[in-house]
Protein backbone atom coordinates (compact mmCIF):
# COMPACT_ATOMS: atom_id res chain seq x y z
CA UNK A 1 0.00 0.00 0.00
CA UNK A 2 0.82 3.17 -0.94
CA UNK A 3 0.81 5.88 2.23
CA UNK A 4 -1.29 8.54 1.67
CA UNK A 5 0.53 12.10 1.89
CA UNK A 6 -0.37 15.55 2.96
CA UNK A 7 1.63 18.48 1.48
CA UNK A 8 2.94 20.54 3.85
CA UNK A 9 3.51 24.38 2.85
CA UNK A 10 7.21 25.22 2.32
CA UNK A 11 8.51 21.89 2.40
CA UNK A 12 9.15 19.97 -1.48
CA UNK A 13 8.29 16.76 -0.35
CA UNK A 14 5.18 15.74 0.21
CA UNK A 15 4.63 14.38 3.90
CA UNK A 16 3.13 10.33 5.07
CA UNK A 17 -0.36 11.02 6.59
CA UNK A 18 1.60 8.94 9.26
CA UNK A 19 4.49 9.88 11.18
CA UNK A 20 6.67 8.33 13.60
CA UNK A 21 6.71 9.61 16.74
CA UNK A 22 9.70 9.23 19.01
CA UNK A 23 9.18 10.46 22.44
CA UNK A 24 9.09 7.41 24.00
CA UNK A 25 12.50 6.64 22.03
CA UNK A 26 13.81 9.29 24.30
CA UNK A 27 13.25 6.94 26.91
CA UNK A 28 12.52 9.45 29.76
CA UNK A 29 8.94 9.37 31.23
CA UNK A 30 8.54 6.27 29.51
CA UNK A 31 10.37 3.71 31.51
CA UNK A 32 13.92 4.05 29.98
CA UNK A 33 15.30 3.94 26.51
CA UNK A 34 16.30 0.59 24.04
CA UNK A 35 18.15 2.23 21.55
CA UNK A 36 18.48 -1.06 19.57
CA UNK A 37 14.58 -1.40 18.94
CA UNK A 38 14.46 2.18 18.91
CA UNK A 39 16.99 1.63 15.37
CA UNK A 40 14.83 -0.98 14.25
CA UNK A 41 11.79 0.97 14.41
CA UNK A 42 12.95 3.84 12.46
CA UNK A 43 14.19 1.63 9.93
CA UNK A 44 10.75 -0.10 9.98
CA UNK A 45 9.12 3.18 9.72
CA UNK A 46 11.06 4.18 6.30
CA UNK A 47 10.74 0.77 4.46
CA UNK A 48 6.58 0.96 5.42
CA UNK A 49 6.61 4.61 3.42
CA UNK A 50 6.41 6.82 6.61
CA UNK A 51 9.06 9.65 5.73
CA UNK A 52 7.86 12.31 8.54
CA UNK A 53 9.68 11.66 11.81
CA UNK A 54 8.89 14.10 14.80
CA UNK A 55 11.62 14.27 17.82
CA UNK A 56 12.32 17.69 20.44
CA UNK A 57 15.21 18.09 22.37
CA UNK A 58 13.55 17.33 25.29
CA UNK A 59 12.56 13.53 24.31
CA UNK A 60 15.53 12.18 26.84
CA UNK A 61 17.45 15.50 26.67
CA UNK A 62 18.36 15.08 23.52
CA UNK A 63 18.47 11.08 23.48
CA UNK A 64 15.90 10.47 21.05
CA UNK A 65 17.21 12.88 18.61
CA UNK A 66 20.81 11.52 19.09
CA UNK A 67 19.11 7.75 18.58
CA UNK A 68 17.23 9.46 14.96
CA UNK A 69 20.95 11.30 14.03
CA UNK A 70 22.23 7.89 13.96
CA UNK A 71 19.50 5.86 12.49
CA UNK A 72 19.34 8.19 9.75
CA UNK A 73 22.87 8.15 8.32
CA UNK A 74 23.01 8.00 4.78
CA UNK A 75 19.08 8.51 4.67
CA UNK A 76 18.87 11.82 5.63
CA UNK A 77 17.32 13.24 2.06
CA UNK A 78 14.47 10.50 2.67
CA UNK A 79 12.88 11.74 5.25
CA UNK A 80 11.23 15.14 6.93
CA UNK A 81 12.90 15.60 9.97
CA UNK A 82 10.25 17.73 12.80
CA UNK A 83 12.00 18.47 15.75
CA UNK A 84 10.74 21.08 18.27
CA UNK A 85 12.43 24.40 19.81
CA UNK A 86 11.47 26.69 23.35
CA UNK A 87 11.55 24.25 26.19
CA UNK A 88 14.63 24.29 28.17
CA UNK A 89 15.34 22.11 31.61
CA UNK A 90 17.58 22.68 34.44
CA UNK A 91 17.71 19.30 37.50
CA UNK A 92 15.34 17.62 35.22
CA UNK A 93 12.38 20.34 35.55
CA UNK A 94 11.61 21.50 32.21
CA UNK A 95 9.96 24.55 31.51
CA UNK A 96 8.98 27.05 28.73
CA UNK A 97 11.96 29.26 27.03
CA UNK A 98 11.41 30.60 24.03
CA UNK A 99 13.67 33.50 24.15
CA UNK A 100 16.13 34.23 21.11
CA UNK A 101 19.57 33.02 22.86
CA UNK A 102 17.52 29.59 23.44
CA UNK A 103 16.55 29.26 20.01
CA UNK A 104 20.05 30.73 18.94
CA UNK A 105 21.59 27.49 21.20
CA UNK A 106 18.70 25.09 20.77
CA UNK A 107 19.40 24.77 16.78
CA UNK A 108 22.45 24.10 17.29
CA UNK A 109 22.08 21.46 19.24
CA UNK A 110 19.58 19.90 17.56
CA UNK A 111 21.46 20.22 14.09
CA UNK A 112 24.50 18.86 15.59
CA UNK A 113 22.57 15.29 17.77
CA UNK A 114 20.51 14.62 14.67
CA UNK A 115 23.38 14.67 12.33
CA UNK A 116 22.33 17.37 9.26
CA UNK A 117 22.82 20.75 7.74
CA UNK A 118 18.71 21.76 8.26
CA UNK A 119 15.65 20.82 10.33
CA UNK A 120 12.56 20.44 7.86
CA UNK A 121 10.25 21.82 9.93
CA UNK A 122 10.94 23.76 12.89
CA UNK A 123 8.15 23.90 16.13
CA UNK A 124 7.66 25.83 19.05
CA UNK A 125 6.87 23.18 22.07
CA UNK A 126 4.49 25.11 23.79
CA UNK A 127 3.80 29.26 23.94
CA UNK A 128 6.10 30.86 26.22
CA UNK A 129 4.15 33.64 27.83
CA UNK A 130 7.21 35.33 29.20
CA UNK A 131 8.35 35.85 25.81
CA UNK A 132 6.58 38.58 23.46
CA UNK A 133 5.75 35.85 20.05
CA UNK A 134 7.74 38.94 18.25
CA UNK A 135 10.86 38.15 19.55
CA UNK A 136 10.66 34.50 18.85
CA UNK A 137 9.04 34.34 15.77
CA UNK A 138 11.70 36.89 14.16
CA UNK A 139 14.31 34.48 15.93
CA UNK A 140 13.07 31.49 14.08
CA UNK A 141 12.51 33.43 10.40
CA UNK A 142 15.97 34.28 10.82
CA UNK A 143 16.97 30.71 10.90
CA UNK A 144 14.94 30.31 7.90
CA UNK A 145 16.64 33.16 6.11
CA UNK A 146 19.98 31.28 7.14
CA UNK A 147 18.75 27.97 5.94
CA UNK A 148 18.78 25.92 8.86
CA UNK A 149 15.12 25.31 9.01
CA UNK A 150 12.96 24.96 5.68
CA UNK A 151 9.27 25.68 7.68
CA UNK A 152 7.89 26.51 10.85
CA UNK A 153 5.37 25.21 13.06
CA UNK A 154 3.89 25.71 16.89
CA UNK A 155 2.39 23.30 19.29
CA UNK A 156 0.15 23.48 21.57
CA UNK A 157 -0.94 26.81 20.68
CA UNK A 158 -4.24 28.52 20.46
CA UNK A 159 -6.01 30.31 17.49
CA UNK A 160 -5.45 33.80 19.34
CA UNK A 161 -1.33 32.70 19.62
CA UNK A 162 -0.92 31.38 15.66
CA UNK A 163 -2.83 34.88 14.99
CA UNK A 164 -0.18 36.95 16.60
CA UNK A 165 3.01 34.86 15.55
CA UNK A 166 1.68 34.88 11.89
CA UNK A 167 2.05 38.57 12.17
CA UNK A 168 5.81 38.45 12.27
CA UNK A 169 7.06 34.98 10.49
CA UNK A 170 4.68 32.29 7.86
CA UNK A 171 3.26 29.42 9.80
CA UNK A 172 3.27 25.84 8.10
CA UNK A 173 1.80 23.70 10.86
CA UNK A 174 0.38 23.26 13.88
CA UNK A 175 0.61 20.40 16.32
CA UNK A 176 -1.67 19.86 18.91
CA UNK A 177 -3.56 16.98 20.84
CA UNK A 178 -6.06 14.74 18.97
CA UNK A 179 -7.35 11.34 19.09
CA UNK A 180 -10.51 9.91 19.45
CA UNK A 181 -10.91 10.93 23.66
CA UNK A 182 -9.05 14.33 23.36
CA UNK A 183 -11.52 16.64 20.98
CA UNK A 184 -10.65 20.08 21.88
CA UNK A 185 -9.08 21.34 18.81
CA UNK A 186 -12.79 20.92 17.35
CA UNK A 187 -13.63 23.85 19.15
CA UNK A 188 -11.23 26.35 17.35
CA UNK A 189 -7.99 24.87 16.61
CA UNK A 190 -8.87 22.76 13.56
CA UNK A 191 -10.83 24.92 11.97
CA UNK A 192 -8.32 27.82 11.83
CA UNK A 193 -6.15 25.19 10.58
CA UNK A 194 -8.34 24.54 7.72
CA UNK A 195 -9.20 27.91 7.17
CA UNK A 196 -5.47 29.29 7.31
CA UNK A 197 -3.88 26.05 5.18
CA UNK A 198 -2.16 24.79 8.06
CA UNK A 199 -1.10 20.86 8.38
CA UNK A 200 -2.46 19.49 11.84
CA UNK A 201 0.19 17.12 13.03
CA UNK A 202 -2.26 15.31 15.65
CA UNK A 203 -0.08 13.88 18.62
CA UNK A 204 -1.01 11.32 20.79
CA UNK A 205 -2.97 9.52 18.70
CA UNK A 206 -3.54 6.22 20.04
CA UNK A 207 -3.99 8.07 23.65
CA UNK A 208 -0.79 7.03 24.93
CA UNK A 209 -1.56 3.32 23.64
CA UNK A 210 -5.16 3.04 25.48
CA UNK A 211 -6.21 3.19 21.80
CA UNK A 212 -3.89 0.29 20.69
CA UNK A 213 -6.96 -2.08 21.57
CA UNK A 214 -4.03 -4.10 23.24
CA UNK A 215 -3.77 -2.36 26.11
CA UNK A 216 -5.88 -3.64 29.85
CA UNK A 217 -6.27 -2.99 33.22
CA UNK A 218 -3.88 -5.06 34.70
CA UNK A 219 -1.29 -3.45 32.68
CA UNK A 220 1.79 -2.09 34.97
CA UNK A 221 3.85 0.80 33.83
CA UNK A 222 7.51 0.76 34.50
CA UNK A 223 9.99 2.96 36.14
CA UNK A 224 9.03 6.67 35.45
CA UNK A 225 6.42 6.31 32.78
CA UNK A 226 4.11 8.85 33.00
CA UNK A 227 1.08 6.72 32.71
CA UNK A 228 1.21 6.24 36.20
CA UNK A 229 -0.11 9.86 36.96
CA UNK A 230 -1.74 10.08 33.87
CA UNK A 231 -5.19 11.05 34.66
CA UNK A 232 -7.13 9.01 32.38
CA UNK A 233 -5.08 5.82 33.50
CA UNK A 234 -6.67 5.92 37.05
CA UNK A 235 -9.66 3.76 37.87
CA UNK A 236 -12.40 3.84 37.78
CA UNK A 237 -11.86 6.18 35.03
CA UNK A 238 -9.65 3.67 33.31
CA UNK A 239 -12.15 1.05 33.40
CA UNK A 240 -14.41 4.04 31.60
CA UNK A 241 -11.95 4.59 28.89
CA UNK A 242 -11.44 0.48 28.20
CA UNK A 243 -15.09 -0.11 28.13
CA UNK A 244 -15.38 2.57 25.00
CA UNK A 245 -12.38 0.63 23.15
CA UNK A 246 -14.08 -2.53 23.67
CA UNK A 247 -17.07 -0.99 22.08
CA UNK A 248 -15.17 0.58 19.67
CA UNK A 249 -13.94 -2.22 18.60
CA UNK A 250 -17.51 -3.27 17.27
CA UNK A 251 -17.10 -0.75 14.59
CA UNK A 252 -13.51 -1.72 13.51
CA UNK A 253 -14.29 -5.35 12.92
CA UNK A 254 -17.27 -4.15 10.63
CA UNK A 255 -14.15 -2.53 8.28
CA UNK A 256 -12.28 -5.59 8.98
CA UNK A 257 -9.99 -3.58 10.26
CA UNK A 258 -8.27 -3.60 14.02
CA UNK A 259 -9.06 -0.82 16.80
CA UNK A 260 -5.67 0.52 16.44
CA UNK A 261 -6.27 1.06 12.35
CA UNK A 262 -9.78 2.53 13.19
CA UNK A 263 -7.72 4.62 15.93
CA UNK A 264 -5.34 6.29 13.03
CA UNK A 265 -7.45 6.36 10.08
CA UNK A 266 -10.57 8.41 13.09
CA UNK A 267 -7.80 10.84 13.22
CA UNK A 268 -7.25 10.72 9.09
CA UNK A 269 -10.75 11.55 8.16
CA UNK A 270 -10.97 14.30 10.92
CA UNK A 271 -8.92 17.16 8.67
CA UNK A 272 -5.85 18.22 6.89
CA UNK A 273 -3.79 15.90 9.46
CA UNK A 274 -0.99 13.85 9.78
CA UNK A 275 -0.60 10.85 12.58
CA UNK A 276 1.93 10.91 15.28
CA UNK A 277 2.10 7.09 15.60
CA UNK A 278 4.61 7.13 18.56
CA UNK A 279 6.42 3.86 18.46
CA UNK A 280 9.24 2.40 20.15
CA UNK A 281 9.35 -1.20 18.81
CA UNK A 282 9.38 -2.01 15.15
CA UNK A 283 5.94 -4.27 15.66
CA UNK A 284 4.34 -1.64 16.77
CA UNK A 285 4.48 0.33 13.86
CA UNK A 286 3.79 -2.51 11.68
CA UNK A 287 0.24 -1.90 11.12
CA UNK A 288 0.85 1.31 9.15
CA UNK A 289 -0.58 -0.50 6.05
CA UNK A 290 -4.15 -1.12 7.35
CA UNK A 291 -4.89 2.68 8.05
CA UNK A 292 -4.24 3.38 4.81
CA UNK A 293 -6.73 3.65 2.17
CA UNK A 294 -10.11 3.42 2.92
CA UNK A 295 -12.49 5.40 5.11
CA UNK A 296 -15.02 6.21 8.10
CA UNK A 297 -18.70 7.53 7.03
CA UNK A 298 -21.09 9.93 8.83
CA UNK A 299 -22.47 6.60 9.99
CA UNK A 300 -19.52 5.56 11.36
CA UNK A 301 -18.46 8.77 12.88
CA UNK A 302 -22.26 8.95 14.39
CA UNK A 303 -21.66 5.79 16.15
CA UNK A 304 -18.28 6.82 17.33
CA UNK A 305 -19.81 9.40 19.09
CA UNK A 306 -22.77 7.32 20.59
CA UNK A 307 -20.08 5.31 22.13
CA UNK A 308 -17.50 7.62 23.85
CA UNK A 309 -21.13 9.81 25.53
CA UNK A 310 -22.46 6.58 26.98
CA UNK A 311 -19.15 4.42 28.02
CA UNK A 312 -17.09 7.55 29.36
CA UNK A 313 -19.48 9.34 32.14
CA UNK A 314 -16.35 11.49 33.53
CA UNK A 315 -13.82 12.36 30.93
CA UNK A 316 -10.48 14.14 31.47
CA UNK A 317 -8.21 15.93 28.68
CA UNK A 318 -3.79 15.74 28.30
CA UNK A 319 -3.71 19.28 30.34
CA UNK A 320 -1.24 17.15 32.85
CA UNK A 321 1.53 17.24 30.72
CA UNK A 322 1.73 20.95 30.51
CA UNK A 323 5.11 21.94 31.60
CA UNK A 324 5.62 24.74 34.03
CA UNK A 325 6.35 28.67 32.61
CA UNK A 326 10.23 30.14 33.47
CA UNK A 327 10.69 31.57 37.21
P1 LIG B 1 0.56 7.70 21.17
O1 LIG B 1 1.10 7.72 19.82
O2 LIG B 1 -0.87 8.02 21.35
O3 LIG B 1 0.85 6.33 21.91
C1 LIG B 1 2.11 5.78 21.88
C2 LIG B 1 2.12 4.51 22.71
O4 LIG B 1 1.11 3.61 22.27
C3 LIG B 1 3.41 3.73 22.52
O5 LIG B 1 4.46 4.20 23.30
C4 LIG B 1 2.98 2.33 22.89
O6 LIG B 1 3.01 2.19 24.31
C5 LIG B 1 1.55 2.29 22.39
N1 LIG B 1 1.52 1.65 21.06
C6 LIG B 1 1.97 2.13 19.88
N2 LIG B 1 1.80 1.22 18.90
C7 LIG B 1 1.26 0.13 19.49
C8 LIG B 1 0.88 -1.14 19.03
N3 LIG B 1 1.02 -1.50 17.75
N4 LIG B 1 0.35 -2.02 19.92
C9 LIG B 1 0.20 -1.68 21.23
N5 LIG B 1 0.56 -0.49 21.73
C10 LIG B 1 1.09 0.40 20.87
O7 LIG B 1 1.30 8.72 22.18
P2 LIG B 1 2.55 9.64 22.20
O8 LIG B 1 3.82 8.88 21.93
O9 LIG B 1 2.40 10.39 23.46
O10 LIG B 1 2.34 10.65 21.02
C11 LIG B 1 2.87 10.40 19.75
C12 LIG B 1 3.92 11.40 19.39
O11 LIG B 1 3.37 12.73 19.40
C13 LIG B 1 5.10 11.49 20.36
O12 LIG B 1 6.01 10.43 20.19
C14 LIG B 1 5.65 12.83 20.00
O13 LIG B 1 6.39 12.76 18.79
C15 LIG B 1 4.37 13.66 19.79
N6 LIG B 1 3.92 14.37 21.02
C16 LIG B 1 3.99 15.72 21.03
C17 LIG B 1 3.59 16.45 22.12
C18 LIG B 1 3.67 17.95 22.10
O14 LIG B 1 3.50 18.62 23.13
N7 LIG B 1 3.92 18.54 20.95
C19 LIG B 1 3.07 15.80 23.27
C20 LIG B 1 2.98 14.40 23.23
C21 LIG B 1 3.39 13.69 22.09
P3 LIG B 1 3.97 1.10 24.98
O15 LIG B 1 5.29 1.17 24.25
O16 LIG B 1 4.07 1.47 26.39
O17 LIG B 1 3.28 -0.20 24.77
Amino acid sequence: MTAETLSIPGLAKPASRIALGTWAIGGAMWGGPDDANAARTIDQALDLGINVIDTAPVYGFGHSEEVIGRALEGKRDKVILATKVALNWQDGKVFRDSRPARIAQEIEDSLRRLRTDHIDLYQVHWPDSKTPMEETARALEKLVKDGKVHALGVSNFSPAQMDEFRKFAPLATIQPPYNLFERDIEQDVLPYAIKNNLAVLAYGPLCRGLLSGRMTADRKFEGDDLRKSDPKFQQPRFGQYLKAVEDLKAIAEKHDKSMLALAIRWVLDRGPTIALWGARKPEQISGVDEAFGWKLDDADMKAIDAILTRDISDPVGPEFMAPSLRN
